[in-house]
């Protein structure tokens, strides 16, 4: 038997279902394959960053897979379509017996996914799929009706229902192969596609194995009291790994579980304040799997279809370069641009402003994130500008509206996060941050820093009244 393992958004050799099914038949020769598709991944809005990221870990996958005397072949291609070809012609030219590879619940990969299935349907060739980015395969989570959750919390205590009974097993990494048939693994060449490196995130399956270690040894207890606070930036910073599959978050889980075998069940605890996290990213994976309408620019729920967005161009070009004139707003945007990854509570915070004190498009704000983030992944990040923009699961109604100066307060109360992004505001005392023009005016300092571009209660009533006529 002849195993091709199709590597996507799963680049790790521990605890890969794929792989680790792959390889249980000591006979067999098992030939991984890696195919890249800038041209989809523009279509997908990916960021450089992440494109680097890919890029690196792809060449960490193939060394740690030759230490098993596992080829890694490696293509690029332009789109799905003709990721589908490339597969079909290595099928032929190993006489591959057997196809393993890991599902991904976006609309377009379950299309490629289904056009292989289709075209390999005549020949001997076994598929085997595997639910290997999720704890629990979308679908299996469901109400007494037998229907996906629409609101999170009863989503979430049944998911820990089903952990209580659920063993979660961790595959180790396969051992070495002794192969039958010789293939040379291929050079992994520069993708077609704008790449941009980043310092913040160390590379490499050991290290991110390590991060998450050293994140549950040392962080989890306080995570509740502080990971709302972007300036003690104390969460996992795991987000990118978890995205291409560096990590699985059964992983996460039974890490969690060897520190805290308990957490499951002591719901006000750090650890399951951090496993709450991940299960809203299940959450958000389950959707789009089971509404595919979000993978195709859809809200949610669908009277928003209605809601009369504002179209001003110079509006989204200050929000995205940082130069709203709210600076907790602006200094979140610039740490995302210089950084590519953005602290969740100021996530919830720049969408809230695009959406409900500019008005604009969510979509708009979508995009220009999957463009920017090095964690970009359509679930998590749908999921999060519908519940911003309200068109989505959220349990709260859309009046419910942040005041960005409130917020800043309330999270940065020194301004010790926007002083790092935005050092024209240097010398403006820390209470006076969230506001700092109006301290400008008292003290008669003209501040080189722009005037707010919108007033916040007046595009609350705005918005509210755009909200209201579209309902
Ligand atoms: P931690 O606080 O350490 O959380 C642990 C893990 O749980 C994260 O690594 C992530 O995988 C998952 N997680 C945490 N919060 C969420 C959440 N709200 N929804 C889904 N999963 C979550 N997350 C992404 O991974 N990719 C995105 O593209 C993305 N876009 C977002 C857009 C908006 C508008 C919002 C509000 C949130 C978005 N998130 C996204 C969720 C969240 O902000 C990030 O996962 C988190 O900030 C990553 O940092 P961390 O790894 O330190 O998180």
């Amino acid at each position: 038997a002849t195993h091709l393992v199709w590597f996507r958004n799963d680049l790790r050799v521990t605890d890969n279902l794929a792989l680790h099914h792959a390889c249980q038949d000591p006979d067999a020769t098992v030939i991984a394959i890696y195919i890249a598709t800038p041209k989809q991944w523009q279509q997908h809005d990916m960021s450089p960053r992440q494109a680097w990221f890919i890029h690196q870990h792809l060449a960490e996958l193939q060394n740690q897979l030759s230490t098993l005397n596992i080829p890694l072949l490696y293509q690029e291609t332009g789109t799905f379509d003709d990721a589908v070809s490339i597969i079909q012609s290595t099928c032929l030219q190993y006489q591959i017996t057997d196809l393993f590879y890991n599902k991904q619940y976006e609309w377009n990969e379950v299309q490629r996914d289904k056009a292989i299935a289709r075209q390999l349907a005549d020949s001997t060739i076994a598929l085997h799929g595997y639910d290997d980015s999720v704890l629990s395969a979308p679908g299996t989570i469901v109400n007494g009706s037998g229907k996906m959750y629409q609101v999170y919390t009863p989503f979430r205590n049944k998911y820990c229902d089903y952990l209580r009974h659920q063993p979660v097993e961790v595959y180790p990494k396969p051992k070495k192969r002794v192969q039958s048939v010789k293939v040379d693994s291929d050079a992994i060449k520069p993708f077609s596609y704008p790449c941009q490196k980043t310092d913040h995130f160390v590379i490499g399956e050991t290290q991110a194995i390590k991060c998450l270690q050293r994140f549950c040894q040392e962080q989890v207890d306080d995570y509740l009291k502080q990971r709302d606070i972007p300036f003690l930036d104390s969460t996992s910073h795991l987000s990118a790994y978890l995205t291409i599959g560096v990590l699985s978050p059964r992983q996460c889980f039974a890490r969690l579980k060897l520190e805290y075998p308990e957490f499951l069940d002591v719901t006000s605890s750090g650890a399951f304040g951090w496993f709450n996290q991940l299960i809203w990213r299940e959450f958000y994976r389950h959707l789009l799997f089971l509404f595919p309408k979000l993978s195709k620019n859809k809200p949610y729920i669908d009277w928003t279809q209605r809601i009369k967005w504002r179209n001003d161009k110079t509006d989204f070009t200050a929000w995205q370069k940082g130069l709203t004139g709210y600076p907790i707003v602006d200094a979140a945007m610039r740490q995302l641009n210089q950084t590519g990854w953005m602290h969740n509570r100021l996530r919830l915070i720049v969408s809230s402003f695009l959406v409900k004190d500019l008005m604009l498009d969510w979509r708009w704000g979508e995009r220009y994130f999957m463009s920017q983030l090095i964690d970009g992944d359509l679930a998590a990040n749908n999921g999060g500008w519908q519940w911003s923009a309200s068109t989505g699961t959220d349990a709260a109604p859309y009046f419910r509206i942040f005041n960005p100066s409130s917020q800043s307060k309330r999270f940065d109360p020194d301004g010790k996060f926007i002083r790092q992004y935005l050092p024209e505001l240097a010398d403006i005392p820390d209470d006076a941050m969230s506001d700092p023009h109006r301290w400008a005016k008292q003290n008669n300092v003209k501040l080189d820093y722009p005037e707010p571009i919108v007033e916040h209660n007046k595009a609350r009533q705005y918005t509210l009244a755009a909200f209201n006529a579209a309902k």
